[in-house]
């Protein structure tokens, strides 16, 4: 099976024919900014016609919700002139080979899900903590990906209902707490304002304020995952993401959720695939739907 792979994101679409996990004639292009409905359709195109006659079937991992085949988001306005854009039709339109679309982060734990031994994870969760808070759910050994396209935004599940507003309109998601936007939300205002990455370094050498910045993200993704494990009997989770692979995150997280009672206890390891996770687990996605 050869599996033409796009991963569309705010800033970039990457593209790749996938066997297995080996990528070739990967390719790059900045995502349009400009009449951005119009010049997607155009750039989706011109890939279909670059890699034509190379490729039996579509998968795409895309930024937002992938609702019937629609691009949205939970908050459309981060789409620009994408929100609602038309992505299956689009695909329809320039290609005849079957197309797969699904969220970014759920394309991501369907790559990480195949790394996993089977018979220890027949249910297995993703959570990408980066500038946002995303991830996947995998359930009885499939991923869950209808009838909306919602399921894994585990980013916009409660962390504190005294905590500040998520984009996505609701007070004190995980996200809100979490994710780098909300570290670098906080850190802005220090004297010298700090990035993530600068709090991080701050945290290596025993800052008290960034221990406690790193350490309240830590808890609310700890928090998540006990409660991933008591409502759906999660086996393990897999968590990446630039805040969840920077060094000591990890640690932090297993420290909390150790804190909570066993029942709420399972196993949390790094991700293992980088940038690319979007158009292997895309692709891997589409051929196992495929067969
Ligand atoms: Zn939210």
């Amino acid at each position: 099976m050869r599996v033409l792979a796009l991963d569309i994101g705010g800033t970039k679409i990457a593209a790749a024919l996938v066997t297995g996990n080996q990528l070739t004639q990967r390719t790059q292009l900045a995502t349009p900014k400009h009449d951005v409905a119009s010049a997607m359709e155009q750039t989706l195109a011109q890939l279909l016609s670059d890699y034509a006659g190379s490729f039996d079937c579509i998968a795409v991992a895309s930024t937002g919700i992938i609702n019937q085949g629609i691009l949205t988001a939970l908050n459309p306005k981060n789409l620009g002139g994408l929100a609602a854009f038309p992505l299956a039709n689009t695909f329809a339109k320039y290609s005849d080979k079957p197309c797969f679309l699904l969220n970014d982060a759920q394309a991501a734990t369907f790559a990480e899900y195949q790394l996993q031994p089977a018979e220890q994870c027949q249910n297995f969760a993703f959570i990408t903590v980066s500038t946002g808070v995303g991830g996947g759910l995998i359930l009885d050994h499939q991923l869950l990906t209808e009838p909306h396209g919602i399921a894994g935004h585990i980013g916009h599940t409660l962390a504190d209902p005294q905590g500040p507003v998520c984009g996505c309109g609701r007070v004190g998601c995980v996200e809100a707490i979490a994710s780098g936007r909300a570290i670098e939300a906080i850190a802005s205002t220090w004297t010298p304002p700090c990035t993530p990455k600068e709090v991080f370094a701050l945290f290596h050498q025993g800052n008290i304020a960034a221990q406690e910045l790193i350490s309240r993200s830590a808890k609310a993704i700890a928090n998540l995952a006990a409660d991933l494990v008591i409502g759906m009997d999660i086996q393990k989770i897999v968590i990446g993401g630039s805040v969840g692979l920077a060094e000591g995150y990890l640690p932090l997280v297993r420290r909390f959720l150790q804190q909570l009672p066993t029942i709420y206890q399972c196993p949390l390891e790094n991700a293992r695939l980088g940038q690319d996770a979007g158009l292997i687990g895309a692709a891997a996605w589409a051929e196992s739907r495929l067969n």
